[in-house]
């Protein structure tokens, strides 16, 4: 069930001192993980609101299935431009330790994975929306689907969506809007850090999305994100980067 901020209990709960009286932002530091199926695809889908939370202070962990490695291109290439656009993004890097195109969804795998988001015990997860056509993709927003379900829906699940069109397909009204104008110079850095990933088309496409849901919330470039509904909390709109929705 979703509750109202100011209303959680438990160890995640909102302390009467991590609020700013003042402006009642939610001012304690979070500990947030963005899963995606490969390097690259969390700093296309939620680059500028990455951006924006490590610069309230906030720890993002970038949460790769495979690490990208892809005929000519080698493992070591793809995690060292990774490692460039974590750093733009003030983010760590994390792997899932799978192989790209290969991707398996079997309860081993779900049990893996649900112990290695449980040891970051995150605030909050973002994940591609299911619905997808990269398998790997998928398969990612399968198991960390499962992890949250494990883990009894403790923390903030939300949707992102990357390539719409090649990649995320079908993706429903929004729930939630970030503004990402001010940090869009910094998200583009992050994606061009992917340079063997031809950011010219990919960055492109995103760059699209970004202003179609800016003219949505009236800003110039935004993010959307879709509250999986039984999440425990709303940890994004408690930070109060969300602009409506
Ligand atoms: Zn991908």
């Amino acid at each position: 069930m979703l509750m109202a901020t100011g209303a959680l209990t438990g160890a995640k709960a909102l302390s009467a001192a991590s609020l700013n009286t003042s402006s009642g932002r939610d001012t304690a530091s979070r500990k947030l993980i963005v899963t995606g199926g490969h390097p690259g695809d969390p700093e296309y889908g939620c680059g500028g609101t990455i951006a924006r939370l490590t610069s309230l202070g906030h720890k993002v962990t970038l949460l790769y299935l495979n690490n990208g490695a892809w005929q000519q291109i080698s493992a070591a290439t793809r995690i060292s431009e990774a490692k460039k656009a974590c750093a733009i993004l003030g983010a760590d890097s994390r792997y899932a330790g799978q192989v790209n195109g290969n991707a398996i969804v079997d309860n081993a795998h779900y049990e893996e994975f649900k112990k290695l988001i449980e040891a970051e015990n995150p605030d909050a997860v973002f994940t591609h929306w299911p619905i997808d056509n990269h398998a790997d993709h998928r398969a990612i927003a399968n198991l960390t689907y499962e992890a949250w379900k494990q883990l009894n829906q403790r923390f903030s699940l939300y949707y992102y969506e990357v390539s719409d069109g090649d990649d995320t397909n079908q993706f429903p009204a929004p729930t939630h809007y970030v503004d990402i104008t001010t940090v869009e110079d910094k998200k583009q850095a992050a994606c061009y850090a992917h340079a063997s990933q031809d950011p010219k088309y990919f960055f492109a496409l995103q760059d699209t999305v970004a202003q179609f849901r800016g003219l949505q919330c009236r800003s110039k470039r935004a993010e959307a994100f879709l509250l999986q509904l039984g999440s425990a909390t709303d940890v994004l709109r408690s930070l109060q980067i969300v602009l409506s929705g």
